[in-house]
């Protein structure tokens, strides 16, 4: 029988304030492009996408994981946009910063020795505002949001019929 597997994602998880303001703006984008606003607790960065991992794996991920040493960092989350492939409004950010990319490069590093898929992909750091919204000539302004960024998560994405609920099954501290 195949081993049971689990839906896996390594992501930043804005705080319930730093949220609310996320879903203000979700909200004004949602009256010029429609589409179906993300619930407010579910907003979140994905800074590596894992898909489905078999669960023998996720303790030596867990290991591997917990040995990078990230540092804290602020994102200034200062942009909103649209991509027309996949139909959703976005918020990020104009600048990186050092210790973000670090980060998701220590990530990458850790889950190839692991001979677990890493995301070739370039990173493009964002969080999903709106799905299924149709292009509007001007998007709402954005307002610059400070997201202080002292931890990074394990998720796990379980779907069902009525989207996609996500738990939480690890997290490091970025000091
Ligand atoms: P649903 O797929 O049910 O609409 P979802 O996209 O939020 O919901 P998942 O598909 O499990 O749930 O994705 C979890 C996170 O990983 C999301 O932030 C999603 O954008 C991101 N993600 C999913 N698939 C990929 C992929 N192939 N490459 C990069 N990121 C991905
Ligand atoms: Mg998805």
């Amino acid at each position: 029988m195949a081993e049971p597997t689990r839906r896996l994602f390594l992501a930043l998880w804005p705080e319930p304030a730093l949220a609310g303001r996320l879903q203000a703006v979700s909200a004004e984008a949602f009256k010029v492009c429609g589409g179906r606003q993300m619930r407010v607790k579910t907003l979140h960065l994905t800074l590596v996408f894992l898909g489905d991992v078999p669960e023998s794996r996720i303790p030596a991920l867990r290991e591997a994981m917990g040995r990078i040493q990230g540092r804290p960092f602020e994102l200034a989350v200062n942009r909103l946009g649209y991509w027309k492939h996949n139909r959703i409004v976005w918020g990020g950010c104009s600048e990186q910063p050092a210790a973000l990319v670090q980060l998701v490069s220590d990530i990458r590093r850790q889950l190839v020795a692991l001979g677990l898929p890493g995301g070739a992909d370039a990173f493009s750091p964002h969080i999903t505002l709106l799905r299924k919204a149709r292009p509007a000539g001007e998007l709402p302004p954005m307002p610059t949001l400070a997201w202080p960024v002292c931890e990074w998560v394990l998720m796990e994405s379980c779907q069902s019929a009525a989207g996609a609920d996500y738990r939480r099954l690890a997290a490091w501290p970025l000091s």
